[in-house]
């Protein structure tokens, strides 16, 4: 088995499956998902998008090859892209590579890389600026380029160089070596000076569509398909116009398929008169570069409101609001050859899938554990990070490029090596909120991102500040620890991901369940205020575990129904009362013989009868900051003879010689058995 990054690519062809790569040598970027690589496949290359990167490979090492370059430092899919993409190759039974690279522009799926969002100009360098042209006499064609930059400060691009001036790319390039001109980014210019049309009023809505234009509006920024039922000239596209208008208000994009017949200058006109340059139009009458242009605005949400025919479904729009389907019923929206899907229905799922992100709302993820992986281990030996001073793993904190015992404090900067073989291959295992961060950030790219624990808020002011940007809404992703689960309100929030709650499910303390009912209700409770419907997503390796089905289907009051009872069962707190006697010493005998001896004279006290003792035993961290530490649990079903008993036994403490060899304390109802 080959490890390292290993990239799934999907290939331009008639392919079912992904093929997996090794990086190229060079790479432009971190590779991201949706971005494209050249790859050697039989005996010549091909273009693919990268789908998703994994840690191994189940190819021979003889059989892995390596990607020969990156294309695209951007990605052009984005995350939702290739998931509703996936979806459609999945249910219309199509070859994925074919369905991935429809979806793109004609000129990307050729080995043409993307076209700058701004178009690249030329200009005068200082150098060229202070150019006495009449050194140049012999080269009359170089003085007409500085002449005409001289004119042009902003820049021209060299289309216009070569069509408007006649000058020759010839001229251009030696200019360049001289250091006479240099390449810059061109402002667009509107395409007309004047100002634009003043965008015209809509009609008064009659009630019909007044009712209509309401109930849409209501819902959205949530999933709701609605149709509306009316003839020819009842008045349809004045209700889509004020739905668009009121998407595009809230900062979205709207998508309005048609089909092709339907796609009319009059329909165009329309929304053109009432949004301008807002609106952009895909047709298959377009020229390819034209059709590309059309989708860069989409995808970088230049402009808001795209109208299509059936293959306008699959166009990228990130800040994706509604969808319209014109003439639902039209069969044009099904596509008889190759890829068959249907348009009308890939509209339904697209709508579905657009996660909460797009809607102006904010999703929550939630790890109770900071830092960006709780252990490093060496890939070779199975070194594991622990602390010298604790029985626990030091955290791997990666932007401080420390090793953090969370414990005692311990920190220590991350080896080069494993210390103990000298590999240098250390390997981060699980996850913190640092690398869920990292991840995150990888598959939204554009979506500004919130992390809320105890290292992102550490200096003062900074929790405060970061709350108010979060209600502000500035971050549309929340991450973050308990913190983040503390009484904040955040009524944007419509998904709760709480990640990994496992360790309450098997944790040593019985009151380990409890606590993640606890926090599954709290964490929970934050999504799907003022009125917007919440979603809860657990992550969980046991979703058939007892607990966590009753907890998920019957709600919290079952599950403390069926959790006291264990307790009454087994004679846990509340049916019974419990004192903790903790002990710690350098020496590692000293804590347990201590233990040992107040157990002999407890004993002996009036009243031990009524009382359970459990231990002395190793406590679960056996040993903290260079200490190690035993438990002696006491336990009841009555609290006074308990109490009696206890005040007895401290002035017996008091006198053990023993006592002055140990740190000792008393809990009564301890809450955490650490
Ligand atoms: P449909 O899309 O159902 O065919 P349209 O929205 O194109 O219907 O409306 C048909 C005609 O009626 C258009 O000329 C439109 O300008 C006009 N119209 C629509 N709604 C109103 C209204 N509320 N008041 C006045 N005229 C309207
Ligand atoms: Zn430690
Ligand atoms: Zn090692």
């Amino acid at each position: 088995m080959v490890s390292g990054p290993i990239l799934h690519i999907a290939l331009s062809g008639p392919f079912r499956t992904c093929f997996d790569y090794l990086p190229p040598a060079e790479l432009l970027t971190s590779p991201v998902p949706g971005c494209r690589f050249e790859v050697p496949f039989g005996k010549s290359n091909r273009i693919g998008i990268l789908l998703s990167i994994s840690e191994q490979s189940t190819l021979p090492p003889s059989k892995l090859k390596r990607a020969k370059r990156q294309l695209d430092a951007q990605p052009l899919l984005l995350e939702a892209d290739i998931r509703l993409l996936r979806w459609a190759a999945d249910y219309y039974q199509h070859p994925f590579g074919d369905v991935i690279f429809q979806a793109l522009p004609s000129n990307l799926r050729k080995w043409r890389t993307l076209r700058m969002a701004k178009p690249a100009g030329l200009r005068l360098t200082q150098a060229g600026k202070a150019v006495d042209l009449n050194t140049l006499g012999r080269a009359p064609k170089q003085v007409a380029l500085i002449q005409t930059l001289m004119k042009n400060s902003a820049g021209l691009s060299k289309i216009a160089l070569k069509e408007e001036h006649a000058i020759t790319p010839a001229v251009v390039r030696s200019l360049m070596k001289k250091g006479w001109i240099e390449p810059c980014d061109l402002q667009t210019q509107p395409e007309t000076p004047t100002a634009p049309p003043k965008e015209k009023e809509g009609h008064p809505l009659n009630p019909h569509q007044q009712q209509a234009v309401d109930k849409v509006s209501h819902y959205l920024g949530t999933f709701r398909p609605f149709l509306l039922n009316g003839v020819t000239g009842s008045g349809k596209t004045e209700v889509y116009l004020h739905l668009v208008e009121a998407v595009v208000a809230r900062g979205q994009q709207a998508l309005l398929l048609a089909p092709e017949i339907g796609l009319t200058p009059q329909l165009l006109q329309r929304f053109r008169e009432r949004m301008g340059d807002k609106v952009a139009v895909l047709h298959s009458g377009l020229a390819d570069g034209e059709r590309e242009r059309i989708w860069q605005s989409m995808r970088c949400a230049d402009q808001q409101v795209l109208i299509g025919t059936r293959s306008a479904i699959f166009s990228p729009l990130p800040k994706l609001g509604l969808i319209i389907v014109d003439e639902e019923h039209d069969l044009s929206y099904k596509q008889q050859e190759g890829f068959r899907y249907s348009a009308r229905d890939l509209s339904l799922v697209r709508a579905q899938q657009s996660l909460t992100l797009a809607a102006g709302e904010q999703a929550m993820l939630f790890l109770n554990r900071r830092g960006y992986a709780p252990m490093l281990t060496c890939h070779a030996c199975g070194w594991l990070t622990d602390c010298p001073r604790c029985d626990a793993r030091m955290t791997h904190h990666r932007q401080q490029n420390l090793l953090w015992c969370h414990h005692c404090g311990h920190q220590q900067r991350v080896p080069q090596q494993c210390p103990s073989c000298g590999s240098p291959d250390l390997r981060p295992i699980g996850q913190g909120t640092e690398r869920v961060e990292e991840s995150l950030q990888q598959i939204f790219p554009d979506t500004p991102l919130a992390r809320i624990d105890r290292d992102s808020t550490s200096r003062k002011g900074s929790l405060e500040k970061l709350l108010a940007q979060i209600k502000a809404g500035v971050y549309p992703i929340l991450l973050g620890t308990q913190m983040l689960a503390k009484g904040h309100h955040f009524p944007a929030v419509t998904l709760v991901a709480i990640l990994d709650v496992d360790q309450g499910l098997f944790g040593a303390d019985f009151r380990a369940s409890e606590r993640m009912a606890q926090l599954i209700l709290q964490v929970s409770g934050r999504a799907g205020r003022a009125e917007r419907p919440g979603k809860v997503l657990i992550q969980t390796r046991h979703p058939d575990h007892p607990l966590m089905q009753l907890l998920t289907t019957k709600g919290y009051d079952a599950f403390s129904e069926v959790a006291l009872q264990e307790r009454r069962n087994a004679l846990l707190p509340p049916y019974s009362h419990q004192v903790l006697i903790r002990a710690e010493a350098t020496k590692a005998e000293h804590p347990e013989r201590f233990l040992n001896q107040i157990l002999e004279a407890g004993l002996k006290i009036d009243g031990a009868a009524n009382i359970e003792f459990w231990g002395p035993v190793p406590a679960p961290m056996e040993r903290r900051a260079g200490k190690t530490r035993a438990h002696l649990l006491i336990q009841s079903s009555h609290r006074q003879p308990l109490h009696q008993w206890l005040e007895a036994c401290i002035k017996l403490i008091d006198e053990l010689p023993q006592s002055r060899q140990v740190r000792w304390s008393i809990d009564v109802d301890p809450q955490e058995m650490l």
